[in-house]
């Protein structure tokens, strides 16, 4: 059983969907003052409204400076702190080398890596400030470990967070700040919903626990680094994939059954 965090404050970009939504809930759950960010007031608001009343929407894109610095500014002035940040909030367009522009790769770049630059610069001041802080990002296993064709960009950006962490960790630990990172496998999310069950099935037999993660897998990892018990822990990933990069080779796979 972790130590309650229940009053303090965490940022979820990315929080409106997927394993966003997922760890907006489970924080929430815990009792937390959550901040759900999307570039879609709506979306987040919705999320937000199943927390409960301590919990709001914010929109923000957190591929622009002026959107993170108001979206750390905004849970200052709501909730009068802001102890955690889950840097969540990314894209997985796919395009293969042949086809791949430039501006595909940009888009991606700034989505997913300058955002983690931007939203942790801006979490910053009020961090250090308080004397401490958590911070989490969603990385991946593609790019940091195994590679996908289409995802080169992608990969890069995920694989670019992990560097950018080890340094930021670094850095930030006069400041008690810690910068940690969850990578998660294949986890279902309302993406996956409609690609239907063959498609799913195949997904699975890949992995070792056989079946996908779900949004709580993940939320629950970055729980635990957000957590007290967690403070001695910096600069580190943890892999949350059921297995799924161990196998050497299919014959692996097929030698379990
Ligand atoms: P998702 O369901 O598509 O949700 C993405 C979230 O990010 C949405 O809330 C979206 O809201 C928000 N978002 C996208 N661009 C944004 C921007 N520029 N500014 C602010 N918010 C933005 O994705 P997911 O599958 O949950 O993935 C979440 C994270 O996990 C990503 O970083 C992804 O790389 C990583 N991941 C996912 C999986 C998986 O199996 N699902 C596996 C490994 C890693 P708006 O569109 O309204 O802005």
């Amino acid at each position: 059983m972790l130590q309650s965090l229940a009053g303090k404050t965490i940022i979820v970009t990315g929080g409106s969907r997927g394993i966003g939504r997922g760890i907006s809930l489970r924080f929430g759950q815990a009792k937390l003052n959550v901040l759900v960010v999307s570039r879609n007031q709506a979306d987040a608001d919705k999320v937000a409204a199943e927390i409960g009343p301590h919990a709001s929407g914010f929109r923000a894109d957190v591929s622009q400076q002026e959107d993170c610095q108001a979206m750390a500014a905004a849970a200052l002035q709501r909730y009068g702190g802001l102890d955690i940040l889950c840097a969540n909030a990314g894209i997985f367009p796919a395009a293969k080398l042949t086809e791949m522009t430039p501006a595909d790769f940009d888009t991606v770049m700034s989505t997913n890596l300058r955002s983690t630059f931007l939203s942790v610069s801006a979490v910053l001041p009020a961090m250090i400030k308080a004397g401490g802080g958590r911070i989490i990002l969603t990385s991946s296993i593609t790019g940091p470990i195994t590679g996908y064709p289409g995802w080169a960009h992608y990969g890069a950006s995920k694989a670019g967070q992990l560097g950018f962490m080890r340094t930021a960790a670094i850095e930030l630990a006069p400041h008690q700040i810690t910068v940690n990172a969850v990578l998660p496998g294949n986890i279902f999310t309302e993406g996956l919903e409609g690609m239907g069950a063959d498609y799913i099935a195949k997904m699975e037999a890949s992995i070792p626990l056989k079946r996908l993660g779900t949004v709580k897998d993940i939320a629950n990892a970055a729980l635990f680094l957000a957590s007290e018990e967690a403070a001695y822990i910096t600069g580190q990933s943890i892999v949350v994939d059921g297995g799924q990069v161990l196998p050497e080779s299919l014959g692996a796979l097929e030698a379990m059954e």
